[in-house]
């Protein structure tokens, strides 16, 4: 209990260091989170100034995230030990309860990812070079809108924010609807990037009252709208599960299965982006969004392999942790040209709050995105059975596990 005391404390200096991150831009101090905004920008030299300033920000922190994550890993090595597992991964295995699948299971998805996905990215990324007309595709190049149009601006300040998703929810679902209607009434979040605020976005059920809140940094861009969406969904299943008579059916839901509540209304959300956008750019937001999904799955397989590398070479050196991370993003990383910024790629992994804060907490996301990938494909051919299905999915909470919750939904919406 004491090794997870401090680990719970060395997890929010993480919070600490990134949430204190900086940069003077244009006359004023702005969070990383507002820098990334600048990425999206049509013109090329504002992207490069922006993303170098927000990178040259965080390596002057290189040396002290590496160091907090060696106290962490210490930490994490030594809770194996007393509890006589013989490694970390083994270890995280049982605390986050996988029982239906195996760390060979996850290599196996790692290479799927590379011969399946991967090459559909680096075609991707060929096309975005030609229509960008530059010879090599650098760092700040992945985000900006690829025909040069301006960047998607879904909304000015939370209230549109939420005002507009409320709409979206309300042509989804009634009963959703009422559900996100019922966390503005209570204030059950909050939204807006501010300084000195921790980073991220997440929902999180309050175990008392049994209702959600909701925990954004929103700073006007398209993707604000789809995290909005995507929490949403997450809340959605803390409120269909609030009868779970036990404690645990209400707060230990498979995490493969809770990214799928809300990944699927990422997904189903999208379908109603008229509410914020013209038919033009609601077509843009749509191709970048399938663009992400696609790119998400090679960065998912090197995060969750550089895990699994870290914890199963428990004596390694930060040179060999470095250069692990390095072998990743060479096998996975697509096309992206890092001439220069060499120091960068390098400690990429430092951006990755999960792996210093819910370790082995990543390729939820890899096996959940394709749940609800089937979910949304469903729902386009029959949008009441697959919603009526996914509501009762999420009804049952953590009172199922995995294999059978998925039955279940394969079920109801046969
Ligand atoms: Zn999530």
């Amino acid at each position: 209990m004491a090794h997870e005391t401090e680990e719970a404390k060395l997890s929010q200096q993480y919070d600490e260091i990134t949430g204190a991150m900086t940069v003077p831009f244009r006359g004023e101090k702005r969070t990383l989170q507002e820098m990334w905004a600048y990425l999206q920008e049509s013109n090329r030299g504002t992207r490069q100034e922006a993303w170098e300033l927000s990178y040259n920000r965080a390596l002057a922190d290189q040396d002290k995230l590496d160091c907090l994550f060696e106290s962490m890993f210490q930490c994490r090595k030594q809770m194996a030990t007393n509890t006589g597992i013989k490694n970390y991964r083994d270890y995280a295995w049982r605390r986050l309860r996988r029982f239906d699948y195996t760390p060979d299971q996850c290599t196996t998805f790692h290479l799927a990812i590379e011969s399946a996905i991967l090459p559909v990215v680096c075609e991707l990324q060929k096309q975005r070079l030609k229509q960008l007309c530059v010879d090599t595709l650098r760092p700040w190049d992945t985000e900006v809108d690829p025909n040069g149009h301006a960047p998607l601006r879904p909304f000015i300040g939370i209230p549109e924010l939420v005002a507009r998703t409320q709409r979206v929810f309300d042509r989804i679902d009634g009963e959703l609807a009422s559900g996100f209607q019922q966390l503005q009434d209570l204030r059950l979040m909050d939204l807006e990037n501010r300084q000195n605020k921790a980073p991220g976005g997440y929902q999180v059920p309050l175990s008392e009252s049994r209702m959600p809140f909701i925990f954004l940094n929103t700073v006007g861009v398209h993707m604000d709208v789809l995290t909005l969406f995507h929490e949403g969904g997450h809340a959605f299943h803390t409120l269909a599960s609030q009868s779970q008579p036990l404690v645990s059916y209400r707060t230990s839901i498979p995490i493969e299965f809770c990214e799928v509540a809300s990944m699927s209304m990422e997904l189903i959300g999208s379908e109603h982006l008229s509410e914020f956008y013209s038919p033009a750019d609601v077509r843009r937001a749509r191709r970048a969004h399938f663009e992400a999904i696609l790119t998400s799955f090679p960065w998912l397989a090197t995060v969750d392999a550089f895990q699994h590398w870290i914890y199963m070479h428990p004596a390694h050196t930060r040179a060999e942790r470095a250069e692990a991370w390095l072998a990743l993003m060479n096998r996975l990383g697509g096309l992206v040209d890092w001439t220069g910024c060499e120091r960068v790629r390098a400690n990429l992994w430092h951006d990755v709050g999960h792996i210093f804060q819910c370790p082995f907490y990543f390729v939820e996301y890899g096996i959940a995105c394709l749940g609800a990938l089937q979910i949304w494909a469903n729902w386009k051919r029959d949008p009441n059975g697959a919603l009526a299905a996914y509501k009762r999915a999420l009804a049952l909470g953590g009172s199922r596990p995995l294999p059978v919750v998925r039955d279940e939904l394969d079920e109801l919406s046969a």
